[in-house]
């Protein structure tokens, strides 16, 4: 029996796999739905387009984990829709630097699960990954930690409500070594409180126009001189850094369509002297860049770099891959989430 704790991207296409292959599975949810954040994201499943350009772009992060997750996604998008039998939405990303389809989430969600079983998932099962241990083979698809990164650090999420930690939490107490920083992570700009923001708003309401603003912290000195990389996590994570967590972007385009927005959502946008208008924002925690130390066959590793027995980490769990950059979560669940299956299953 291979369990897997966790039903977000990562979770779901271990099990499936591992269906595939043939063996039984337990796949456990702390939430009260599959999906994990993959549910509340565009999905846009994307590699860079060349190997050079992932490395130029998270040059911190883990050559061998980079080339594993960059070489292995074609075929891992081949499989997904062969499986799922569910369709891009988009053929490419409509960005030159990077490759890769969008699909529904929701459709997804629903193929995977159905391909799982329905009566293999248990939801609600609480945060205690220690009591899967020792039906089998444990797959780690907890979605590393950024609601308590957020809460920690007063920031606001931007994931599922449910990734706390436990699964970095259970490989620690196992002797598991973590890799990359665990305090760098993949941010958000959204409007700042007292916006009122959904989860299903997570997309519509990022404030990704950074490029084109002046950035100041609550003293109203410059944040971030700029310009911001074109996925603005560096400027995401300079305003996650700030007091607060929180900054002032000023632009001269007061019907900006993310501006409207934030203002239609009840956020702080104001008028200032020359035409221009500063819209408060606030980082969102989408997920961390820091997690466990794994191998290319995900299985987590101890700090001497020797395999724990039994216990695989995929997604978000796994740290150290896009560190120092920005690179796309659910190519690093969905392929994480084949080999971790295919290697337990070898063991
Ligand atoms: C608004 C938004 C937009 C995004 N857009 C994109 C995009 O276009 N492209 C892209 O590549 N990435 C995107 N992302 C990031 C991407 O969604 C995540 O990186 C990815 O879904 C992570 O998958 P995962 O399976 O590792 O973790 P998650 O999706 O976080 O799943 C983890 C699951 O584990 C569960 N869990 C937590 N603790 C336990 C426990 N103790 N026991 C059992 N279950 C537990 C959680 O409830 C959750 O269901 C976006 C994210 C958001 C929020």
């Amino acid at each position: 029996m291979l369990a897997v704790a966790g039903a977000g991207m990562a979770g779901l296409v271990a099990a499936a796999r591992a269906r595939e292959l043939g063996a039984d599975v337990a796949v456990f949810e702390k939430g009260d739905r599959a999906g994990g954040s993959m549910l509340l994201s565009s999905c846009v499943v994307w590699r860079h387009v060349d190997f050079a350009g992932f490395r130029a772009e998270c040059p911190d992060g883990d050559e061998r984990l980079q080339r594993l997750i960059w070489s292995r996604l074609d075929q891992a998008l081949a499989w997904l829709e062969r499986t799922t039998r569910v369709g891009p939405l988009w053929q490419d990303t409509n960005n030159p630097r990077t490759t890769g389809r969008r699909y529904d989430p929701v459709a997804l969600r629903d193929a995977l699960v159905g391909r799982i079983g329905h009566d293999r998932l248990t939801f609600s099962a609480g945060g205690d990954v220690d009591v899967h241990r020792h039906q089998g083979p444990l797959v780690l698809a907890t979605g590393g930690f950024p609601v308590r990164v957020a809460r920690e650090r007063g920031l606001l999420v931007r994931s599922n409500p449910w990734s706390e930690g436990d699964g970095l939490d259970h490989a620690r107490r196992e002797g598991a070594a973590t890799a990359g920083d665990l305090d760098e992570l993949y941010a958000r700009a959204l409007p700042a409180p007292p916006a009122r923001i959904e989860e299903s708003d997570y997309v519509r309401l990022s404030q990704l126009y950074g490029g084109a603003a002046r950035v100041f912290d609550e003293r109203g000195d410059v944040l971030f001189a700029g310009p911001p990389a074109w996925h603005e996590n560096d400027l995401a994570q300079a305003i996650g850094r700030a007091p607060g967590g929180t900054a002032w972007f000023e632009l001269d385009d007061a019907e900006h369509p993310q501006v409207r927005a934030a203002r239609e959502a009840g956020g702080e946008v104001v008028g200032v002297p020359g035409g221009l208008v500063r819209v408060h924002v606030a980082a969102g925690v989408t997920h961390t860049l820091g997690g466990l130390a794994i191998d290319e066959r995900a299985r987590v590793l101890r700090e001497d770099g020797s395999a724990i027995d039994g216990l695989y980490a995929a997604g978000v769990d796994a740290g150290g891959i896009a560190s120092g950059g920005y690179a796309s979560g659910l190519a690093q669940a969905l392929v994480l989430g084949l080999v971790a299956a295919e290697e337990a299953l070898a063991e």
